[in-house]
């Protein structure tokens, strides 16, 4: 019998190779980009035609190749990056597995034009099914022209499976994005059909995240910046107004590599608590920084899956950095600005040495005088941080329930500040909201969430200091709890104590309250006892801590309710005491306790 096993032909191997690097005009535009940025270039251009499958073509100015590294990129397993098995475990370049070019060379036409710096002429070279179909010099700018025509035109069931164009575009996008997001000094231009999409000048990651979302984005925006032994974490998340019912705009890169991971989103999404509403996303552009050798990329071909050698630490780090971050925001919106040469992130362990935007402007100053009232907070969250090396419970609650952050919009304190200045007098709507005038627009406060949140942040401080509420002595008022739940309520008595409250039990369903916390009104306690215990059974099926159950019910019982008027000392007494809160956007469940209108908009109304 004659032999029946033979090799592939080389052309074919590479189709099958294809298949797994390529999957999509998006592959393409992916691997192009990336090694433009492998090549040191500083400025890139992306045009596209008919959402890639017409051409997708990647010109930039970066080292080029000589002549024979030209004809050798579309050899498979040709790299300039892998040197030995060793350096595939790194992931310090962008691409390392030596198959794009060979890859797309056999399911399209490609036309390379390449220059190096010290070479007088460029080579062009058109290659069609992995066959070399011209090669010549030429006249060119230092630097790589790629130019991929009718991808899949061999294969045509790739081709068939194709989208609609709107969505090979949006594809495209996502990974320009991507790659744009994690090389802000970098210019990049990207024309579709002849119209630019993007024009953006290199810059920090603040403005590139500006150029790419949107320009309102730039006072919604908080900065993380942290730095341990094992990870640094840096990047933005959004304040929670600019949380989503939907994804999209969420980046985590390991390493300046995008990666998809659900379980470190959760760790940020956890980070807001009850910032956000469950069914909201934040933004965020969150880069991870560690060793290589803690994490194993290679474990999908697209490369964006990837193994951290402990994944729930960078999961509790993760959580307490954008805690950190939120937290310290509502206390100093305004750090943040100009301070930009925190951002340009050191490369670090990816050599891309590249020429940073000048930006010198040191704003130490601004952030020293603002640091006194930031301390507290830091330090519990370094708490968290330690702990977390001993013990990684991620439900510190504990620890947590006093660093709730908060998050007040960019300029909302600041506007606030003019509220006095303004001596405009607050005034009730119906007596259920306070309007507030700001410099540029107006609150409307809602009092009963406002409220809750007030008392709330109040309670909690105290039960987790252990400390005791003033409290004002009462003449003995009688209080009875329902028969089923003065087990319940007895277990209670210890922490309401601390809240203010004393209370003593006077046999079978019979309590006598003694003491109620200063400021309290006493006239209505058997309401306030009955909703606090009720509040306080329907929450245990929410996981809170103790503590957090108790600050939260006895917040909802005795907030001021909707219907009650309140004078003008009251209103601005209330409204300080928000404002004075970690979190004054929403109250513990989520609700909203105030919302802005800006004098644009309502100009806009008047069309
Ligand atoms: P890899 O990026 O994994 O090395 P590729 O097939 O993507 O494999 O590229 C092969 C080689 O071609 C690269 O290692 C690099 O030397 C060279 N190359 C590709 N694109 C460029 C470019 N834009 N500028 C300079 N060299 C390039
Ligand atoms: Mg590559």
């Amino acid at each position: 019998m004659s032999d029946i096993i033979s090799l592939l032909p080389e052309s074919i191997a590479n189709q099958i190779a294809a298949g797994e690097v390529i999957q999509r005009p998006a592959s393409v535009v992916k691997e192009l980009l990336e090694n433009s940025i492998d090549a040191d270039s500083t400025v890139i251009k992306l045009i596209i035609k008919n959402s890639g499958k017409s051409l997708i073509q990647v010109v930039d100015n970066g080292k080029g190749m000589s002549e024979t590294d030209a004809r050798m990129s579309f050899e498979r397993h040709a790299t300039s990056k892998i040197k030995e098995a060793n350096d595939l475990f790194c992931i310090k370049t962008m691409g390392f597995r030596g198959e794009a070019l060979a890859s797309i060379a056999s399911i399209a036409e490609v036309e390379l034009i390449t220059r190096q710096e010290d070479q007088e002429l460029a080579t062009r070279i058109k290659i069609k099914s992995s066959n070399i179909q011209d090669q010549e010099y030429c006249q060119a700018e230092t630097g790589t022209s790629i130019a991929v025509r009718n991808l899949f035109f061999n294969v045509p069931a790739r081709r068939k499976f194709l989208k609609t164009d709107s969505v090979e575009l949006k594809y495209i996008l996502e990974e320009f994005k991507r790659v744009a997001l994690s090389h802000p000094d970098i210019k990049f231009k990207v024309i579709h059909n002849d119209n630019e999409l993007y024009n953006l000048p290199g810059t920090s990651l603040k403005k590139r995240v500006l150029g790419i979302f949107r320009k309102s984005y730039e006072e919604k925006l908080i900065r993380i910046d942290e730095d341990t032994d094992i990870l640094k974490i840096s990047g933005f998340v959004g304040n929670p107004e600019i949380a989503r019912k939907q994804k999209g705009e969420q980046y985590i890169f390991v390493n300046n590599r995008f990666i998809k991971n659900h379980y470190l989103n959760h760790a940020i999404k956890n980070a807001y608590d009850t910032l956000i509403q469950d069914d909201q996303v934040p933004f965020f552009i969150v880069f991870l920084e560690l060793d290589p050798d803690r994490i194993d990329i290679n474990v999908h071909p697209s490369k964006q899956e990837i193994k951290f050698d402990d994944e729930r630490l960078v999961y509790n780090y993760l959580k307490v950095s954008v805690k950190h971050a939120l937290g310290r925001y509502s206390l100093s919106p305004q750090l943040d600005f100009d301070n930009e040469q925190s951002e340009i992130r050191s490369a670090g362990s990816i050599p891309h040495p590249r020429r940073s935007p000048s930006n010198h402007f040191s704003n130490t100053q601004a952030s020293t005088t603002r640091s006194a009232p930031v301390m507290r907070n830091w330090q519990s969250l370094y708490k968290g941080l330690d702990d977390i090396n001993l013990d990684d419970d991620e439900d510190n609650t504990d620890q947590d329930d006093l660093t709730i952050p908060s998050a007040a919009s960019g300029d909302l304190l600041s506007n606030l500040c003019h509220i006095e200045n303004d001596e405009k007098e607050p005034f009730q709507l119906h007596n259920n909201y306070i309007v507030v005038q700001i410099r540029n627009g107006f609150l409307i406060i809602n009092q009963h969430h406002a409220h809750i949140r007030i008392l709330y942040e109040r309670y909690l401080k105290k039960l987790n200091q252990r400390e005791e509420l003033i409290q004002k002595q009462l003449f003995p008022i009688s209080v009875q709890i329902a028969k089923d739940k003065i087990d319940l309520f007895n277990d209670l008595l210890t922490p309401l104590k601390r809240l203010g409250f004393e209370i003593q039990s006077f046999g079978g369903e019979t309590y006598v309250v003694h003491g109620i916390p200063a400021g309290f009104d006493d006239n209505n306690i058997q309401d306030i006892m009955d909703t606090f215990v009720e509040q306080y059974l329907q929450n245990m099926n929410l996981e809170l801590s103790k503590n957090e159950n108790l600050a939260r019910s006895m917040a909802m019982s005795a907030a001021l309710k909707g219907g009650k008027s309140l004078s003008n000392e009251e209103m601005k007494a209330l409204i300080n005491d928000l404002f004075a809160c970690e979190m004054p956007y929403t109250n513990p469940n989520g609700k909203k306790c105030f919302i802005t209108y800006e004098l644009d908009e309502l100009e806009k109304q008047f069309g």
